[in-house]
């Protein structure tokens, strides 16, 4: 299996060069040259463990592994969870909630992000070299990364996040991580800020390629790929315990990386309904599921922080896909969107239904669910819930049977305390977030300036 860019400009390369490039050099997001049908592999998939069904998932896209690398690697990432199942699938009145959040952080970055760190370090340890990730981050991403990548050998990781701005939990999580590798950087700034002087650092090639720069968002094709695993997974659940042939999803989605997986895992041949695109406030992706117009608004505080986002990178795959793979075509549309902050497509996609939950309905869909049955959302999957109710398995005709919805949890409500207190008037805990209260921290606080951060990165990768 190779990989190619969504703008056509680059030579396909294999699997492990994909996870390597991170962005195509011709500005591009890299695709697999092709998608595997599974529509006559399901039937024998659905008895397997979770780990089991990310080999059988993963092995299509990793022809240039050998079997037992990719397994070893998978069961590593996956023994860092604190549930037996990975990601165990529960039913929360008519819903199915499928908890991603059983990993080490506590949000569903784990699952692509622990697989990502040790394939890095798997890639490292064959070809030699070394690796200086360089990320920015509002909260979620920056924990799970570093906690990917913690004292590996031949990798650093350099995270900065915008400094007093991020939930003081989150920011917790982050510089608690003491290892020798992992450098928390608080920038005097706001996230823009941050995300701005990365893109500016990674736009220097020749910097990045001295420095051996690599990156950990998911711009990165390994975090899609690993996000594939859990819409099966949670399909063979639902399957055995209400016999449907076919389901819904819905995603609380922010940057459109969650639920690509779920149209890629579509177009391979698993019977998904509708997946269900759900945004706070934040809307440019839903309103473009309804309109076809892409334009950028500007970005608003919510009380799903992780869903703040108006340019959703990932949304270029799908778009590649949506134009009948025209990467003239798609190259001119994201030309024009960088220009004028918009862009629009004929016609629609059957396959979506989007929707917007605001913060009144997050709060009122975390009370609900806490009062009737005793289940605590966090406000990012709550804003998913609240979007799948509007749709909750409506059926075309009446004749038509209902379809179970699955909602994809995304984080466990306790890094989100302030909102779950202003639902619920009670504190969520969590063990490992309780023993951050007094942990020792690490942090280097630094200026919003970009010769800054470049000194910094050579003064602590210098050799
Ligand atoms: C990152 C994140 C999301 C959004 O996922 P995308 O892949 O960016 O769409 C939703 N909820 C939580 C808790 C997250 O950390």
């Amino acid at each position: 299996m190779k990989y190619i860019s969504t703008r056509g400009q680059m030579e396909p390369v294999s699997f492990l060069d994909a996870v390597m490039t991170g962005l195509a050099p011709d500005g591009g997001l890299l695709l697999p040259e092709n998608l595997p049908s599974i529509g006559s592999k399901l039937e024998g998939w659905k008895n397997l463990t979770y780990q089991e069904l990310a080999f059988e998932v993963m092995s299509l896209f990793t022809t240039d592994m050998p079997a037992d690398d990719l397994k070893h690697l998978i069961e590593k990432s996956y023994s860092t969870f604190r549930a037996e199942e990975i990601t165990p699938v529960v039913s929360v009145g008519d819903l199915h909630i499928l908890e991603l959040w059983h990993g080490p952080t506590l949000a569903f970055k784990d699952i692509a992000l622990q697989f990502l760190g040790n394939l890095f370090e798997y890639i490292l340890e064959k070809r030699g070299g070394e690796l200086n990730i360089l990320g920015a981050t509002s909260g979620d991403t920056g924990s799970a990364a570093i906690c990917g990548v913690r004292g590996k050998e031949n990798i650093n990781i350099f995270i900065m996040h915008p400094e007093g701005r991020t939930s003081p939990i989150q920011e917790k999580q982050m510089t608690s991580v003491l290892d020798d590798n992992v450098f928390n950087l608080a920038v005097d700034g706001t996230f823009d800020d941050c995300q701005h002087l990365m893109k500016s650092i990674f736009g220097d090639v020749a910097f990045k390629h001295e420095h051996s720069l690599g990156s950990v968002n998911s711009v990165n094709w390994a975090r899609v790929l690993a996000q594939t695993v859990y819409y099966f997974y949670s399909f063979f659940r639902v399957q055995e315990c209400t016999g449907a042939k076919e389901v819904q999803f819905s995603v609380p989605t922010g940057n459109f990386g969650d639920i690509l997986a779920g149209y890629l895992v579509a177009q391979m041949g698993l019977p998904i309904k509708k997946l269900i695109l759900a945004t706070n406030e934040n809307n440019i992706l839903s309103r473009f599921f309804n309109s076809g117009e892409y334009s950028m608004g500007d970005v608003v505080s919510t009380l799903s922080p992780s869903m703040d986002i108006q340019v959703a990178s990932n949304f270029e795959r799908y778009l590649y896909y949506r134009i009948g793979k025209d990467s003239a075509k798609l190259s001119e549309l994201m030309d024009g969107f960088a220009e004028t902050g918009a862009l629009s497509v004929e016609g629609s996609d059957d396959l979506f239904a989007a929707g917007e939950g605001n913060t009144a309905e997050t709060l009122a869909t975390i009370r609900k669910y806490h009062a009737e049955f005793d289940y605590t959302l966090d406000p990012h999957t709550a804003v998913g819930v609240a979007v799948a109710e509007k749709f909750e398995g409506r059926a075309s005709s009446p004749s038509e049977p209902l379809v179970p919805t699955i909602c994809l949890a995304t984080a466990h409500p306790a890094k989100f305390t302030e909102a779950i207190e202003q639902a619920t008037g009670e504190v969520a805990h969590h063990p490992e977030l309780d023993k951050l209260a007094d942990a020792e921290t690490r942090c280097d606080s630094i200026a919003n300036d970009e010769a800054d951060i470049r000194d910094y990165l050579i003064s602590k990768t210098a050799t």
